[in-house]
């Protein structure tokens, strides 16, 4: 399936939801009156968009409607888009497929709370590469779980990647000291490094990552090129609180989104880059090694309100 294929599947409940609700407004309350609006607030706020972002588009809409006088549902929506488009920008479709052509190591930081899905999209972003002709390697960074390195070494297995690891409860720096200059003696593309999310030691974990990050600038230059945030996106606002915590540590460049899939609260999407300005690079749209797409903002906004 397409990129634009994915996105669109992968909203489906977020769309059904959304258009169940908007279908029939106009006829219901008559004209775009305040009841209307504040329900129509009860539908974006639902869906995730946060209350900050609502209301901007709220007002959006009420300004614009003066003027373009919106007569159907159909019009409200495409006003509603319109706006969203605003908020996420243009497609950044080209930009992750371009900035991979980069010679040299490419060192990508993940990062995120335990469950989010990040080891299985650490692997679907190795498979991603690789499907790109680039050579990759893995770094088990979580030495706090034994499970995370069997689990990592598992998928190199599969992917024909290698991983390197030390034992569990070892010191996570060393692990990623170790992972980079194997990876220059190797002549490596990209090598992707999964770190803890243990969040219940706040302060630790991020004092751990911090370290991390400073180990592998300290020995690539201009690395870590990109420090990736895998989201949860059933876990709603909460993931906007995870993604303030994550990028005053360690200044994240981009969000990998998962489980879009599995919520009609795609709205997500359009609140974390209101409020927080981080580009969505990739989103996870189900479980298979396959089931990870570049974002493409145009396609995201034009899914949430058409057939
Ligand atoms: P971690 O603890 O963050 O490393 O989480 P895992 O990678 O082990 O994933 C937790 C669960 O989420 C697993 O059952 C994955 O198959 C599932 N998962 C991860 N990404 C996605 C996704 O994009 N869509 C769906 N439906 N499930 C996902």
């Amino acid at each position: 399936m397409s990129i634009i294929g994915k996105i669109r599947v992968s909203l489906q409940k977020t769309r059904q939801n959304f258009q169940n609700r908007l279908n029939g407004l106009l006829s219901r309350y008559g004209s775009l009156n305040e009841d209307l609006l504040e329900e129509l607030e009860d539908i974006l706020i639902g869906a995730d968009i946060g209350v900050s972002t609502t209301m901007e588009l709220i007002d959006a809409l009420k300004q614009r409607s003066r003027e373009l006088k919106p007569k159907t549902d159909q019009d409200i929506m495409n006003i509603l888009q319109e706006e969203i488009e605003k908020i996420m920008g243009i497609s950044s479709v080209e930009d992750t497929i371009s900035e991979t052509v980069d010679a040299g190591l490419k060192v990508i930081l993940v990062v995120g709370v335990n469950g989010v899905g990040k080891t299985t999209s650490i692997a679907k972003l190795a498979r991603y590469y690789q499907n790109q002709g680039r050579k990759v390697m893995l770094a088990a960074g979580d030495t706090f779980r034994a499970a995370a390195i069997d689990q990592l070494k598992i998928w190199g297995e599969r992917l024909q990647i290698p991983v390197i690891s030390h034992q569990g409860g070892g010191d996570p720096g060393a692990v990623v000291f170790d992972s980079v200059q194997a990876a220059l003696a190797r002549h490596m593309d990209i090598l992707i490094i999964d770190t803890a999310g243990r969040l219940h030691t706040k302060v630790n974990l991020m004092e751990e990552l911090k370290k991390i990050k400073r180990v592998v600038s300290r020995e690539v230059e201009g690395a870590p090129q990109q420090v990736l945030l895998v989201l949860d996106a059933t876990t709603g606002q909460n993931g906007i609180a995870q993604a303030r915590l994550f990028n005053d540590a360690v200044q994240v460049t981009g969000i990998i989104l998962t489980k879009l899939d599995g919520t009609a609260k795609g709205g997500i999407v359009v609140a974390i880059k209101h409020t927080l300005d981080i580009p969505i690079e990739f989103i996870g749209t189900g479980e298979t090694m396959e089931d990870l797409t570049p974002f493409d903002a145009r396609e995201f906004a034009q899914s949430l309100f058409r057939q």
